[in-house]
């Protein structure tokens, strides 16, 4: 799993740090999140993909990776991209 963050669409809600804090941060200027671990381990993944879920702002990217169809050459293919939803009000 690989993860990406787009800093200029957080809002600084903190629902990735209170989710994931091994993974997620935010720093202390404008709260804005801060990505302490791209690539976490196994037992870090579940908590990050539900702060990809609950993050309100859609900026947590995730790219999931592992399928049985992935190309030989390791490129793109057989690779599945998470992000969360944007919730429209
Ligand atoms: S949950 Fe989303 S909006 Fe909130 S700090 Fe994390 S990345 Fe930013």
């Amino acid at each position: 799993m690989d993860v990406h963050v787009d800093r200029h669409r957080c809002l600084g809600a903190g629902m990735c740090a209170l989710t994931a804090p091994a993974v997620f941060d935010q720093d202390e200027d404008e709260g804005l999140v801060v990505l302490l671990d791209p690539s976490p381990a196994e037992d870090r993944r579940p908590a990050v993909r539900v702060a990809a879920g609950v993050c309100p702002a859609a900026a947590i990217s995730l790219i999931e990776q592992g399928s049985s169809s992935a190309s030989p050459e390791g490129g793109a293919e057989g690779r599945v991209v998470r992000g969360s939803s944007v919730r429209e009000s």
